[in-house]
């Protein structure tokens, strides 16, 4: 169920700050079609630091693993990224069906490489969001509705419970179980 407490304005607000904070860089000057590796110079090890500082700020798990482990976990090794490191046809089906216009840039043969780079301020942020939906409809202790100060932490407006999202990880779990029953990709 889609959460309305954070809104995806804040969410992306959030995320340039924790890029801006990383790369020590000015958070203004981000824009969210922003790719963190080619436009703001990101490297690999900046993504842990990334988002350690957006798990902190919303109190949410992100995947540890990107989509494509879990594709070759699930699914078998050699499913999502063949013997020249290259993406095979069925990781780009489950990237479209999952990313759909979000990604563009995904497409078969393509280098696993080139992947991070396609990577946004905005795709970043709709990761981030995807988490945030998993908001249960009630706090579960209590029964109680949620409420936000600040836009960001989310808690339960009567016993103060913090929210509990679905972890990254599990979250695509779930999706690639759905997208392989619902599109048969085989
Ligand atoms: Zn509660």
């Amino acid at each position: 169920m889609a959460q309305n407490i954070i809104t995806e304005e804040k969410v992306i607000e959030e995320v340039k700050k924790a890029v801006a904070e990383t790369l020590s860089g000015d958070a203004g000057a981000i824009q969210p079609d922003n790719s963190l590796i080619k436009d703001l110079g990101a490297e690999s090890l900046d993504f842990l630091d990334i988002n350690y500082r957006i798990e902190q700020a919303f109190g949410i798990k992100m995947a540890r693993h990107f989509i494509l482990e879990h594709i070759e976990e699930m699914f078998g090794e050699g499913t999502a990224i063949d013997e020249n490191g290259q993406l095979t046809e069925k990781a780009v089906q489950f990237l479209k069906a999952r990313y759909g216009e979000a990604f563009p840039g995904f497409r078969a043969n393509m280098d696993m490489d080139e992947v991070p780079s396609l990577f946004t301020i905005r795709t970043m942020a709709g990761g981030v969001m995807d988490i945030l939906n998993t908001l249960p409809e009630k706090c579960p202790k209590c029964g109680g509705a949620w409420k936000s100060d600040d836009g960001v932490k989310v808690l339960c407006g009567s016993c103060s419970e913090p929210a509990a999202y679905t972890n990254g990880d599990d979250l695509i779990k779930e999706w690639l179980t759905r997208i392989q029953e619902e599109k048969k990709i085989c």
